[in-house]
């Protein structure tokens, strides 16, 4: 069993609408029951988000972009992973939006051969150029090794924040101005938790990696938040677009369609398109620390009218992945970190910790961002 070491301190409660609970010891209860992400979700997501087929605001953005790359050789940059999201979007920007786009693949030593497919369907089918960066795997390893050292939750971080930096780093560097993302409302509308999923915090990953790092980063991407929010967008001109929130975008639909189109396979679980996803969220975070992000994928089903709220507690009653499957990748995560199984063992059942534990700009990401939304607030309401 895990240990729920994080949660011990408030009395366990689901909220009525949707699946989220006080595994998540932040969230907040109205006097009906009803949680703050559904409210959130009612309040501020939804008032704000009409997608249809002929939404104009798609071929206004579309005629901007292409503008925009008039001359050049691509008017933008998609990074692929071979998932529903980012596959789909690469058949909107090419077949709907009429542009040229360069498909971005980041290499962290740990795709899935099916995401792997996918992509070579994708870029082939719609004749696209691609560039892969592959991340330098000694360097990976490094810093994921002394993320389990560190006994954070965020295992993910350095994957994810290195497909994240490399693909801005790259658009920036290159002159592609527009960077365009599958993230979307109908799938992504309830982000997980900070204390289950915390992201891009540069101060935290250096600090990590000093205590227990072993080689230098050299090449790893890496790119902090003031760079991203501030520099790449207002000194150096990037703008991030994101297209499937301004089309009616049905999940199983789309993930239909691209069977039929790309002859696309799916994976299991929406965000497992790597073994190493797959044992952090299927395993690693529920085991140790008691967070199941599937409560997240499946409130957004909710919300969104996916699913109903029994069939979303019915699937959460199940396993997230075979046991024997976790034993197969728990083996394999341990080669592939050059380390033994009952070593990566006892560090899966360490003593957990936060990134409180660790230098981190938590307070300043917090304050930028909160300033960020009021300034952008400000600006709608003068137009
Ligand atoms: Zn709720």
């Amino acid at each position: 069993m895990g240990k729920y070491l994080n949660n011990t301190k408030r009395e366990f409660q689901r909220c009525v609408n949707c699946v989220m609970d006080t595994t998540d010891s932040k969230i907040v209860f109205d006097e009906n029951g009803v949680c703050d992400f559904c409210n959130d979700y009612k309040t501020n997501i939804l008032p704000h988000w009409n997608p249809s087929d002929d939404n104009p605001e798609l071929e206004i953005v579309s005629e901007k972009i292409r503008k925009a790359g008039k001359g050049k050789k691509y008017d933008c940059i998609i990074g692929l992973s071979g998932g529903v999201d980012s596959s789909y979007l690469c058949y909107i920007a090419k077949t709907i939006m009429k542009l040229r786009p360069l498909v971005f693949v980041v290499d962290t030593g740990w795709n899935l051969n099916v995401a792997v497919k996918n992509i070579e369907k994708v870029v082939k089918k719609l004749n696209l150029d691609i560039y892969t960066e592959v991340v330098n795997w000694d360097e990976m390893k490094d810093l994921q090794l002394a993320f389990f050292k560190s006994q954070v939750p965020y295992q993910d971080l350095p994957q994810d924040h290195a497909i994240f930096a490399a693909l801005y780093n790259y658009a920036v560097k290159n002159g592609i101005k527009y960077v365009l993302t599958g993230a979307n409302n109908a799938t992504e509308c309830i982000r997980p938790p900070v204390e289950w999923v915390y992201q891009n915090d540069i101060t935290l990953i250096k600090d990590i990696h000093k205590k227990f790092g072993k080689i230098k980063l050299k090449t790893f991407p890496l790119c902090g938040m003031i760079k991203y929010r501030l520099f790449y967008p207002y000194i150096k001109g990037m703008r991030r677009v994101a297209p499937l929130n301004l089309i009616d975008f049905d999940y199983d639909k789309v993930k239909a369609f691209l069977q039929e189109y790309f002859g696309w396979q799916s994976y299991e679980n929406k965000h497992y398109e790597n073994i190493f996803t797959r044992f952090y969220e299927g395993y690693y975070l529920p085991y140790k620390f008691g967070y199941d992000k599937r409560k997240c994928y499946l409130t957004n089903m909710i919300l969104t009218g996916g699913m109903t709220r029994d069939e979303a507690l019915k699937e959460l009653e199940t396993s997230p992945y075979s046991f024997d499957l976790i034993q197969e990748d728990k083996e394999y995560i341990a080669k592939r970190l050059g380390i033994s199984t009952d070593e990566f063992e006892t560090l899966i059942n360490g003593e957990n910790k936060t990134f409180e534990d660790y230098k981190n700009s938590f307070k300043i990401i917090q304050f930028g961002t909160r300033v960020l939304r009021s300034l952008s607030i400000e600006k709608k309401k003068f137009r």
